[in-house]
This record gives C-alpha cells, sequence and structure tokens, in this order.
C-alpha cells in the first residue's frame, strides 16, 4: 500500500491510493466563534441538492450543537470509542516544536486506516442505524449543564456551541478508499470528492468508512450520495457565475459570515503549495488559526476550524488537536493583517484566490487582558483567479445615518 504524507498529523502513513495529482484543492474556512445556528447554509444546501424522494433524512450540510449534538447522532464519540476500543490508551499526540511539515507535533496513536485491517475494511467505522439519521441537530442549544443561579457573562458554568459540518474533500478519503466499485473519487481540477451514480451499488462502504459521516444512502435509488461541493459553481460552469469560479450555495448564504471558500494550489505530494497571499492558506499555515476536525482519524479534511474561545479547552484539543491554544491565542490578539483578512469573510460570492492589505489610520487604542490592543482601519481587497479585483472592504464598518425622513415609518 502506498505510504503518504498527512501533514496534519505529523508523519508518514499508509493509504489505498496515491494521491496529489489534482492541479487545486476545494478548502474551506469556518469560524463557529460567530455561527448562531440559524441553519440558513442547512436550507440553502437542501434546497438546492436534497430535496428529493429518498432524500428526507439527507443534509449535506449540518449545523449541530455540541457537546451532545451530533448528525447522525454522536457520530464523533462513537468513532473515538472504536478507535479506543483498537488502540487502547494509545490515541495521544506526541508534542514536539512545531515545524512547517508538522505544525501540531506528530500524532502517535493510529488513524482510521491504521486501526483497520487494509483486506475487510479499509477504515474503522460503522454504518449508523436509520434513527441515528432522523435529527440534523439533536439535543439543539443543550449545554453541559445547567447553573442553578442563573447563567452570567462573562463566566457561566454552561457550555455549547454550534459546528458547521459537510463534507471536508479530504486528501486521503475514507470513502474513496472504502469503495469496492471505485465509484468514490477525488477530481483531479479541485480535489472535490464525488460518487459516480452509474457506478454505485449501494454497498455502503462509504458510508461505513466516512469518519464524518458524510456520503449518505438514499434508498430510492439504492446508491449513496455526498456534498458535490457544488461543482458547477466553483467550475464558473453555472449560469449564475458568469464564467467566475464562485464559493459553494452553504457558504454564500452565510447569514452570520463564518464562512470563507476557496481553491488553494496542492504539491505534487498533495500538500498546500506555498502561496501567502491566499486568505486560506494564510489563515491554516501562516496565522494557524484555523484547524482541522479531528485530524487524528488520518484523513487530512480540507475544512478548517476557527475553534470557539469559551468552551474546555481539553475538549477542543480532542477535536481539533493540539493547535487548539495558540489558535485562540491568535484569534483573541489578532494580528493587524489576521484583523484585516477576517473582512474577508462573506465579502463576495466570488471566489478569493490572493488578497493584498492597503494600510489605513489608528481608529482605536484599548488594554485587553493588560495587553494593549491598537486597531487600524486597513483595507484588504480580494482578486479572484486572474489577478481581478473582486471585492475591498475595511476594517471599521462604514457607518451611514439615515436622512430623517427615511428614518418615518410610512406604512
Ligand atoms: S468527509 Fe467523508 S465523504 Fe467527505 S471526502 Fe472525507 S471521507 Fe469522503
Ligand atoms: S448560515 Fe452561517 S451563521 Fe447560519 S447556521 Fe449556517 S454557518 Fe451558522
Amino acid at each position: 500500500m502506498p505510504r503518504v504524507y498527512n501533514w496534519q498529523i505529523g508523519r508518514e502513513m499508509e493509504y489505498r491510493f496515491q494521491t496529489g495529482t489534482q492541479k487545486r484543492q476545494f478548502a474551506a474556512v469556518f469560524n463557529i466563534n460567530r455561527c448562531i445556528a440559524c441553519q440558513t447554509c442547512t436550507m440553502a444546501c437542501k434546497s438546492t441538492w436534497t430535496f428529493s424522494p429518498g432524500q428526507e433524512l439527507m443534509w449535506w450540510n449540518n449545523v449541530e450543537t455540541k457537546p451532545f449534538g451530533g448528525y447522525p447522532h454522536h457520530w464523533d464519540t462513537k468513532l473515538l470509542a472504536l478507535q479506543e476500543a483498537a488502540d487502547p490508551g494509545g490515541q495521544v499526540w506526541d508534542a514536539r516544536p512545531p515545524t512547517r511539515a508538522a505544525p501540531y507535533g506528530t500524532f502517535a496513536g493510529k488513524t482510521i486506516f491504521e486501526t483497520a485491517d487494509g483486506i475487510e475494511r479499509q477504515a474503522t467505522g460503522y454504518i449508523p442505524d436509520e434513527d441515528e439519521w432522523k435529527s440534523p441537530n439533536l439535543f439543539e442549544d443543550t449545554a453541559t449543564r445547567f447553573s442553578p443561579s442563573g447563567a452570567s457573562l462573562p463566566e457561566h458554568s454552561g457550555w455549547f456551541f454550534y459546528l458547521q459540518r459537510i463534507c471536508n474533500h479530504c486528501t486521503y478519503p475514507a470513502c474513496v478508499a472504502a469503495c469496492p466499485r471505485n465509484a468514490a473519487y477525488k477530481r483531479e481540477e479541485d480535489g472535490i470528492v464525488l460518487i459516480d451514480q452509474e457506478r454505485c451499488r449501494g454497498y455502503r462502504k462509504c458510508v461505513e468508512a466516512c469518519p464524518y459521516k458524510k456520503a449518505m444512502y438514499r434508498p430510492t435509488t439504492r446508491t449513496s450520495e455526498k456534498c458535490i461541493g457544488c461543482y458547477p459553481r466553483v467550475e464558473g460552469t453555472d449560469p449564475l457565475t458568469e464564467g467566475v469560479p464562485m464559493e459553494t450555495r452553504c457558504m454564500t448564504a452565510c447569514i452570520g459570515k463564518i464562512r470563507l471558500q476557496g481553491l488553494v494550489k496542492v504539491e505534487p505530494d498533495g500538500q498546500w503549495a506555498e502561496d501567502r497571499q491566499n486568505p486560506l492558506y494564510y489563515l491554516v499555515h501562516v496565522e494557524k488559526v484555523a484547524l482541522p476536525l479531528y485530524p487524528q482519524f488520518g484523513t487530512q479534511p480540507n475544512v478548517y476550524y476557527i475553534p470557539p474561545r469559551w468552551v474546555p479547552r481539553d475538549y477542543l484539543r480532542q477535536m481539533f488537536g493540539p493547535g487548539v491554544d495558540a489558535a485562540i491565542e491568535r484569534y483573541t490578539n489578532p494580528s493587524r493583517e489576521l484583523l484585516a483578512v477576517l473582512q474577508l469573510f462573506r465579502a463576495t460570492q466570488k471566489i478569493i484566490f490572493s488578497y493584498r492589505v492597503e494600510p489605513g489610520p489608528k481608529t482605536a487604542e484599548f488594554t485587553v487582558d493588560g495587553k494593549k490592543r491598537e486597531i487600524y482601519n486597513d483595507t484588504v481587497i480580494g482578486f479572484d483567479s486572474q489577478g481581478k479585483e473582486i471585492v475591498r472592504i475595511t476594517v471599521n464598518e462604514p457607518f451611514y445615518e439615515r436622512p430623517d425622513r427615511f428614518a418615518m415609518n410610512t406604512i
């Protein structure tokens, strides 16, 4: 079996196929701190792709309440338990000084590929019961416990947060490795993972193997389906896009402006190529403020999360790996450049391939947790794949005061 390098776990591992032949990779960053669980993203996806018979319980995009929520129910705790049973006490990180090749240290435990036998099963997993697919946000808004004295900000004992979930279009997809008919595949042009509906025979090996449970079975067609990364929009072939690569439906609909999606350059070994001015590369590899979801599973997912600041760190470290503390520190005390790049979230529907920051005047100075902070009203400019400007936005939100006569209630 080929040996591949997985930078998220800081080491080589075995994977069924040699990857890295694609030119670009679909990727995204979600800022958990800003999500309000309005489910606009969920409905934008549902009303576009999964509104037909047999897809009633199919949510390619869902937003679930953690720690108790999950779609399918308890998907992550179930897999963590299977991994622990296969490698008792061994699922730990060997923390080392960060390097570019291993920015979070090395995972000393076993990935889902390494706990499987590679013959009967390519990856450890399970097929959820039908009941487990029934609620896309089980235990909605349920915190860990109730505070008898009532919650009071900024500190309260109960906590929860929203986790936005789509297919991660993984670099080493478990769904692709598990498919005995090679119906699941990764596209050369953008790394989007698809299931060929003509080849699929509905064996559900992908449903079993996907650690994120983002491959789903459709009983009416007896095939498996999954998020297609809105590929006509990403290609720029959807009539709405006017030939320009555009972000997916769930990204562009986001009310909370928490999502940024793009196409990053890829090296021949499957890793992201250095591309300092790509906003996703900057957030993931330069600032390291956005982290992969359960990197220890080993699929090298390409959706990254800015972790929530108020959640117990042990919980977050299990979910996002050892990079959590540094990421939260950087997000809480952002550099001047990071503050500018964060403005690009949901500023345009077109895919931003590069950005530039133009310095502006200082507009505020204050102290947070004993640290001096300064805010500059810089301007960040986003460019498309051809280098054409597509968005220009300032750090300070423009203020517009309506004239009195327009403020009257005229109904
Ligand atoms: S998240 Fe699951 S369905 Fe999506 S590419 Fe990864 S393994 Fe496949
Ligand atoms: S649309 Fe945005 S803010 Fe609303 S639930 Fe989805 S990710 Fe969260």
